[in-house]
Protein backbone atom coordinates (compact mmCIF):
# COMPACT_ATOMS: atom_id res chain seq x y z
CA UNK A 1 0.00 0.00 0.00
CA UNK A 2 1.24 3.30 -1.19
CA UNK A 3 2.66 5.31 2.10
CA UNK A 4 0.59 8.38 2.93
CA UNK A 5 2.43 9.39 6.52
CA UNK A 6 5.32 11.73 7.02
CA UNK A 7 8.23 9.59 8.18
CA UNK A 8 8.24 9.67 11.72
CA UNK A 9 4.92 11.11 13.06
CA UNK A 10 2.65 7.62 11.66
CA UNK A 11 3.01 6.73 15.41
CA UNK A 12 1.42 9.67 16.49
CA UNK A 13 -2.05 9.74 17.41
CA UNK A 14 -4.80 13.21 18.21
CA UNK A 15 -5.21 13.84 21.19
CA UNK A 16 -8.59 13.66 22.50
CA UNK A 17 -9.00 16.18 25.47
CA UNK A 18 -11.59 14.45 27.82
CA UNK A 19 -15.35 12.87 26.64
CA UNK A 20 -17.66 15.34 25.24
CA UNK A 21 -20.44 16.44 27.15
CA UNK A 22 -23.09 15.37 24.27
CA UNK A 23 -21.50 12.05 23.91
CA UNK A 24 -21.72 11.36 27.90
CA UNK A 25 -25.09 12.45 27.64
CA UNK A 26 -26.21 10.20 24.99
CA UNK A 27 -24.38 7.12 25.90
CA UNK A 28 -25.48 7.21 29.41
CA UNK A 29 -29.17 8.70 28.82
CA UNK A 30 -28.47 11.65 31.20
CA UNK A 31 -30.34 15.12 31.17
CA UNK A 32 -27.74 16.82 32.75
CA UNK A 33 -24.02 16.73 32.92
CA UNK A 34 -20.94 18.84 33.83
CA UNK A 35 -18.02 19.15 33.07
CA UNK A 36 -14.92 19.99 35.52
CA UNK A 37 -12.18 18.92 33.35
CA UNK A 38 -11.36 21.33 30.92
CA UNK A 39 -10.73 24.53 33.13
CA UNK A 40 -13.30 26.25 31.25
CA UNK A 41 -14.91 29.13 33.10
CA UNK A 42 -18.24 27.98 33.85
CA UNK A 43 -19.74 31.26 34.53
CA UNK A 44 -18.89 32.66 30.64
CA UNK A 45 -17.79 35.32 29.47
CA UNK A 46 -18.92 38.98 30.28
CA UNK A 47 -22.31 39.72 28.63
CA UNK A 48 -20.39 42.79 26.75
CA UNK A 49 -18.66 40.36 24.88
CA UNK A 50 -21.61 37.87 23.98
CA UNK A 51 -23.29 41.35 22.75
CA UNK A 52 -20.04 41.88 21.24
CA UNK A 53 -20.19 38.69 19.57
CA UNK A 54 -23.97 38.30 18.38
CA UNK A 55 -23.00 41.76 16.79
CA UNK A 56 -20.46 40.35 14.61
CA UNK A 57 -22.35 37.83 13.14
CA UNK A 58 -23.62 40.22 10.28
CA UNK A 59 -19.95 40.54 9.06
CA UNK A 60 -19.50 36.97 8.90
CA UNK A 61 -19.50 37.06 5.15
CA UNK A 62 -16.45 39.68 5.23
CA UNK A 63 -12.73 37.70 5.96
CA UNK A 64 -11.15 38.81 9.14
CA UNK A 65 -8.39 41.37 9.36
CA UNK A 66 -5.56 38.83 9.13
CA UNK A 67 -3.05 41.11 11.81
CA UNK A 68 -5.71 41.20 14.65
CA UNK A 69 -4.07 45.13 14.70
CA UNK A 70 -7.12 46.36 17.04
CA UNK A 71 -7.01 43.16 19.57
CA UNK A 72 -3.00 43.61 19.19
CA UNK A 73 -3.29 47.13 20.15
CA UNK A 74 -5.77 47.16 22.80
CA UNK A 75 -3.51 44.26 24.56
CA UNK A 76 -0.65 46.34 23.88
CA UNK A 77 -2.50 49.25 25.96
CA UNK A 78 -3.03 46.91 28.52
CA UNK A 79 0.50 45.70 28.74
CA UNK A 80 2.34 49.09 28.12
CA UNK A 81 4.12 47.36 25.18
CA UNK A 82 4.59 47.31 21.14
CA UNK A 83 1.65 45.91 19.37
CA UNK A 84 4.70 44.38 17.36
CA UNK A 85 4.88 42.35 20.28
CA UNK A 86 2.33 40.30 20.15
CA UNK A 87 1.00 38.06 17.70
CA UNK A 88 -2.78 36.46 18.00
CA UNK A 89 -3.78 32.81 17.12
CA UNK A 90 -6.59 30.67 17.36
CA UNK A 91 -6.03 29.31 21.10
CA UNK A 92 -3.09 29.15 23.03
CA UNK A 93 -2.60 25.67 21.03
CA UNK A 94 -2.66 27.25 17.97
CA UNK A 95 0.26 29.52 19.14
CA UNK A 96 2.15 26.47 20.70
CA UNK A 97 1.78 24.70 17.54
CA UNK A 98 3.05 27.39 15.92
CA UNK A 99 5.89 27.86 17.99
CA UNK A 100 6.75 24.49 17.13
CA UNK A 101 6.26 24.59 13.43
CA UNK A 102 8.96 27.45 13.33
CA UNK A 103 11.44 26.57 15.65
CA UNK A 104 11.61 22.56 16.52
CA UNK A 105 14.03 20.49 13.23
CA UNK A 106 14.56 16.89 13.42
CA UNK A 107 16.51 15.87 15.64
CA UNK A 108 15.95 19.16 18.23
CA UNK A 109 15.84 18.46 22.08
CA UNK A 110 13.13 20.24 23.68
CA UNK A 111 12.53 20.48 27.60
CA UNK A 112 9.33 20.58 29.74
CA UNK A 113 8.70 19.75 33.19
CA UNK A 114 6.04 16.50 33.91
CA UNK A 115 3.01 16.26 34.58
CA UNK A 116 2.52 19.42 32.79
CA UNK A 117 -0.01 20.40 29.35
CA UNK A 118 0.20 17.55 26.76
CA UNK A 119 0.58 19.77 23.71
CA UNK A 120 4.39 20.65 24.42
CA UNK A 121 4.95 16.36 23.72
CA UNK A 122 2.39 16.36 20.74
CA UNK A 123 4.07 19.37 19.05
CA UNK A 124 7.97 18.08 19.60
CA UNK A 125 7.23 14.50 17.94
CA UNK A 126 4.98 15.84 15.71
CA UNK A 127 8.16 18.05 14.23
CA UNK A 128 10.45 15.07 14.66
CA UNK A 129 12.25 16.57 17.58
CA UNK A 130 12.75 14.77 20.98
CA UNK A 131 10.76 15.65 24.13
CA UNK A 132 12.75 15.53 27.64
CA UNK A 133 10.73 15.43 29.99
CA UNK A 134 11.73 16.39 33.73
CA UNK A 135 9.80 15.21 36.92
CA UNK A 136 8.44 18.23 38.70
CA UNK A 137 9.92 18.13 42.33
CA UNK A 138 8.13 16.53 44.86
CA UNK A 139 6.17 19.80 45.70
CA UNK A 140 4.62 19.76 42.38
CA UNK A 141 6.42 22.77 41.02
CA UNK A 142 8.27 22.66 38.21
CA UNK A 143 11.93 21.77 38.47
CA UNK A 144 13.73 24.44 36.91
CA UNK A 145 17.34 23.78 38.29
CA UNK A 146 16.60 19.57 36.68
CA UNK A 147 15.83 21.52 33.64
CA UNK A 148 18.87 23.60 33.30
CA UNK A 149 20.97 20.65 34.06
CA UNK A 150 19.08 18.49 31.01
CA UNK A 151 20.02 21.32 28.67
CA UNK A 152 22.58 20.07 25.80
CA UNK A 153 23.85 21.34 22.62
CA UNK A 154 20.98 19.97 20.92
CA UNK A 155 18.20 21.95 23.23
CA UNK A 156 16.12 24.50 21.29
CA UNK A 157 12.99 25.15 23.40
CA UNK A 158 12.03 24.86 27.09
CA UNK A 159 8.14 24.95 27.47
CA UNK A 160 7.67 26.38 31.09
CA UNK A 161 3.86 26.21 31.80
CA UNK A 162 3.34 28.95 35.26
CA UNK A 163 0.77 28.34 36.71
CA UNK A 164 1.36 24.42 35.71
CA UNK A 165 -1.49 22.21 34.43
CA UNK A 166 -2.65 20.42 36.01
CA UNK A 167 -0.56 21.00 39.51
CA UNK A 168 -2.04 24.02 39.42
CA UNK A 169 1.79 25.36 40.98
CA UNK A 170 4.05 28.58 40.30
CA UNK A 171 8.08 28.67 40.22
CA UNK A 172 9.18 30.88 42.92
CA UNK A 173 9.79 34.29 40.74
CA UNK A 174 13.45 34.86 41.79
CA UNK A 175 14.34 30.99 40.86
CA UNK A 176 13.31 31.80 37.42
CA UNK A 177 14.80 35.08 37.36
CA UNK A 178 18.01 33.20 37.95
CA UNK A 179 17.29 30.65 35.44
CA UNK A 180 16.79 32.63 32.57
CA UNK A 181 20.09 34.32 33.59
CA UNK A 182 21.69 30.79 32.62
CA UNK A 183 19.72 29.53 30.08
CA UNK A 184 22.26 29.72 26.96
CA UNK A 185 21.04 32.37 23.98
CA UNK A 186 20.92 29.53 21.78
CA UNK A 187 17.72 28.14 23.51
CA UNK A 188 14.42 29.68 23.55
CA UNK A 189 11.93 29.60 26.65
CA UNK A 190 8.52 29.81 26.19
CA UNK A 191 6.68 30.67 29.18
CA UNK A 192 2.93 29.52 28.93
CA UNK A 193 1.09 31.49 31.19
CA UNK A 194 -2.61 30.48 30.10
CA UNK A 195 -3.59 30.72 34.09
CA UNK A 196 -1.94 34.27 34.41
CA UNK A 197 -4.61 35.88 35.41
CA UNK A 198 -5.23 33.75 38.97
CA UNK A 199 -2.10 33.93 40.00
CA UNK A 200 -2.65 34.81 44.15
CA UNK A 201 0.77 35.95 44.88
CA UNK A 202 1.41 39.92 45.27
CA UNK A 203 3.67 41.51 42.81
CA UNK A 204 4.57 38.07 41.20
CA UNK A 205 6.77 39.02 37.91
CA UNK A 206 5.12 37.07 34.54
CA UNK A 207 6.79 36.63 31.42
CA UNK A 208 5.36 40.18 29.68
CA UNK A 209 7.50 41.53 32.72
CA UNK A 210 10.46 39.43 31.22
CA UNK A 211 9.49 40.56 27.55
CA UNK A 212 9.90 43.80 28.33
CA UNK A 213 12.81 43.38 30.19
CA UNK A 214 14.86 41.93 27.00
CA UNK A 215 14.88 38.22 28.34
CA UNK A 216 14.72 35.77 25.16
CA UNK A 217 11.34 34.49 26.11
CA UNK A 218 7.57 33.96 24.86
CA UNK A 219 4.67 34.52 26.94
CA UNK A 220 1.79 32.71 25.54
CA UNK A 221 -2.02 33.87 27.19
CA UNK A 222 -5.59 32.78 26.49
CA UNK A 223 -8.91 34.05 26.50
CA UNK A 224 -10.45 30.65 27.38
CA UNK A 225 -10.30 30.36 30.59
CA UNK A 226 -10.14 34.08 32.57
CA UNK A 227 -12.02 35.59 29.89
CA UNK A 228 -14.85 32.60 29.57
CA UNK A 229 -14.15 32.72 25.64
CA UNK A 230 -13.29 28.73 25.04
CA UNK A 231 -15.31 28.16 22.52
CA UNK A 232 -14.45 30.62 20.03
CA UNK A 233 -10.47 30.43 20.13
CA UNK A 234 -8.33 33.74 20.82
CA UNK A 235 -4.97 33.08 22.01
CA UNK A 236 -1.66 35.04 21.95
CA UNK A 237 1.90 35.52 22.32
CA UNK A 238 3.97 38.28 23.54
CA UNK A 239 8.07 38.12 22.76
CA UNK A 240 9.90 40.28 20.98
CA UNK A 241 9.62 40.80 17.51
CA UNK A 242 12.54 38.59 16.12
CA UNK A 243 11.11 35.56 18.39
CA UNK A 244 7.47 36.42 16.65
CA UNK A 245 8.47 36.73 13.04
CA UNK A 246 9.00 33.17 12.30
CA UNK A 247 5.59 32.84 13.70
CA UNK A 248 4.04 35.16 11.34
CA UNK A 249 5.70 33.12 8.43
CA UNK A 250 4.04 29.92 9.67
CA UNK A 251 1.03 31.08 10.74
CA UNK A 252 -2.51 30.91 8.39
CA UNK A 253 -3.48 34.15 7.39
CA UNK A 254 -6.99 34.03 8.33
CA UNK A 255 -6.83 31.89 11.64
CA UNK A 256 -8.35 33.97 14.39
CA UNK A 257 -11.95 34.56 13.14
CA UNK A 258 -14.25 38.12 13.58
CA UNK A 259 -16.99 36.86 16.19
CA UNK A 260 -13.61 35.37 18.43
CA UNK A 261 -11.95 39.22 17.71
CA UNK A 262 -15.20 40.78 18.78
CA UNK A 263 -15.99 38.96 21.56
CA UNK A 264 -11.96 39.29 22.86
CA UNK A 265 -12.15 42.72 22.67
CA UNK A 266 -15.16 43.75 24.10
CA UNK A 267 -13.77 41.06 27.27
CA UNK A 268 -10.99 43.05 27.85
CA UNK A 269 -12.92 45.87 28.15
CA UNK A 270 -14.98 45.01 30.93
CA UNK A 271 -12.49 45.00 33.73
CA UNK A 272 -15.23 44.64 36.53
CA UNK A 273 -16.74 41.46 35.05
CA UNK A 274 -13.37 39.83 35.07
CA UNK A 275 -12.43 40.67 38.57
CA UNK A 276 -16.03 39.73 39.86
CA UNK A 277 -15.36 36.30 38.37
CA UNK A 278 -11.99 36.07 39.99
CA UNK A 279 -13.43 36.44 43.44
CA UNK A 280 -16.25 34.20 42.32
CA UNK A 281 -13.60 31.53 41.32
CA UNK A 282 -11.20 31.99 44.38
CA UNK A 283 -14.12 31.93 47.29
CA UNK A 284 -15.39 28.84 45.33
CA UNK A 285 -11.69 27.43 45.31
CA UNK A 286 -11.59 27.72 48.93
CA UNK A 287 -14.79 25.98 49.64
CA UNK A 288 -14.11 22.69 47.70
CA UNK A 289 -10.58 22.37 49.03
CA UNK A 290 -12.21 22.47 52.57
CA UNK A 291 -14.69 20.05 51.60
CA UNK A 292 -11.99 17.60 49.85
CA UNK A 293 -9.72 18.12 52.75
CA UNK A 294 -12.60 17.41 54.99
CA UNK A 295 -12.60 13.85 52.93
CA UNK A 296 -8.84 13.23 54.33
CA UNK A 297 -7.64 13.63 49.93
CA UNK A 298 -4.74 15.87 49.65
CA UNK A 299 -4.80 18.86 47.57
CA UNK A 300 -1.89 21.41 46.28
CA UNK A 301 -1.99 24.97 46.55
CA UNK A 302 -3.60 26.19 43.39
CA UNK A 303 -2.69 29.38 41.70
CA UNK A 304 -5.11 28.37 38.52
CA UNK A 305 -8.62 27.78 38.21
CA UNK A 306 -8.59 24.33 39.04
CA UNK A 307 -7.32 21.72 42.10
CA UNK A 308 -4.87 18.95 41.86
CA UNK A 309 -5.90 16.46 44.03
CA UNK A 310 -4.56 12.71 45.47
CA UNK A 311 -8.41 11.06 45.75
CA UNK A 312 -6.21 8.64 47.61
CA UNK A 313 -8.00 6.13 45.31
CA UNK A 314 -7.68 5.17 41.28
CA UNK A 315 -8.78 7.89 39.73
CA UNK A 316 -9.76 6.01 36.28
CA UNK A 317 -12.21 4.35 38.33
CA UNK A 318 -13.61 7.44 40.16
CA UNK A 319 -14.02 8.95 36.78
CA UNK A 320 -16.43 6.34 35.60
CA UNK A 321 -18.52 6.56 38.80
CA UNK A 322 -18.64 10.13 38.95
CA UNK A 323 -19.81 9.91 34.80
CA UNK A 324 -22.19 8.00 35.63
CA UNK A 325 -23.60 10.85 38.32
CA UNK A 326 -23.11 13.33 35.29
CA UNK A 327 -20.21 14.41 36.60
CA UNK A 328 -17.02 14.54 34.70
CA UNK A 329 -13.29 15.40 35.86
CA UNK A 330 -9.61 14.82 34.61
CA UNK A 331 -7.69 11.57 36.38
CA UNK A 332 -4.36 12.58 35.74
CA UNK A 333 -2.56 8.87 35.09
CA UNK A 334 -0.84 7.20 34.65
CA UNK A 335 2.99 7.61 35.74
CA UNK A 336 2.71 7.54 39.39
CA UNK A 337 -0.35 9.91 39.40
CA UNK A 338 -2.99 7.45 39.51
CA UNK A 339 -4.47 8.32 42.18
CA UNK A 340 -4.48 11.96 41.12
CA UNK A 341 -7.24 14.17 39.61
CA UNK A 342 -7.65 17.57 38.19
CA UNK A 343 -11.03 19.38 38.98
CA UNK A 344 -12.28 22.97 37.51
CA UNK A 345 -13.59 24.67 40.09
CA UNK A 346 -17.27 25.08 38.93
CA UNK A 347 -20.34 27.43 39.99
CA UNK A 348 -21.34 27.18 43.16
CA UNK A 349 -24.22 24.01 42.23
CA UNK A 350 -21.72 22.21 39.80
CA UNK A 351 -18.96 22.04 42.56
CA UNK A 352 -22.34 20.94 44.95
CA UNK A 353 -22.83 18.18 42.99
CA UNK A 354 -19.47 17.04 42.81
CA UNK A 355 -19.28 17.21 46.34
CA UNK A 356 -22.85 15.05 46.65
CA UNK A 357 -21.45 12.45 44.10
CA UNK A 358 -18.23 12.02 45.88
CA UNK A 359 -20.16 11.39 49.39
CA UNK A 360 -22.62 8.97 47.63
CA UNK A 361 -19.40 6.87 46.39
CA UNK A 362 -17.52 6.66 49.12
N1 LIG B 1 -1.83 26.04 27.75
C1 LIG B 1 -2.30 25.46 28.86
C2 LIG B 1 -1.40 25.32 30.02
C3 LIG B 1 -3.62 24.98 28.91
O1 LIG B 1 -4.07 24.38 30.00
C4 LIG B 1 -4.45 25.15 27.78
C5 LIG B 1 -5.88 24.67 27.76
N2 LIG B 1 -6.20 23.61 28.49
C6 LIG B 1 -3.90 25.76 26.66
C7 LIG B 1 -2.60 26.20 26.66
C8 LIG B 1 -4.70 25.92 25.42
O2 LIG B 1 -5.64 26.94 25.57
P1 LIG B 1 -6.52 27.43 24.36
O3 LIG B 1 -7.93 27.09 24.72
O4 LIG B 1 -6.30 28.90 24.32
O5 LIG B 1 -6.04 26.74 23.13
Amino acid sequence: MKKLWRDGVSHLTPYVPGKPIEEVKRELGLDEVIRLASNENPMGPSPKALESMAAAVKDCWLYPEPSCLELREKLAERYELSAEKIIVGNGADHIITLIGNAYINPGDEVIYCHPTFSSYREITLLMGGKPIEIPTRNDFVTDLKGILHSITNKTKLIFICNPNNPTGTIVDTEELVSFLNQVPESVLVVLDEAYAEYISVGHYRTGIEFVKEGYPVISIRTFSKYFGLAGVRVGYAVAAEKYLKPLQAVKQTFSVNRIAMAGALAALDDINYGERMLLEVNKEKERLTEQLLSFGLDVTDSHANFLFVNMKRDTSELFTKLMHKGVLIRPCGPWKLDTYARITIGTIQQNDTLINALKEIQ
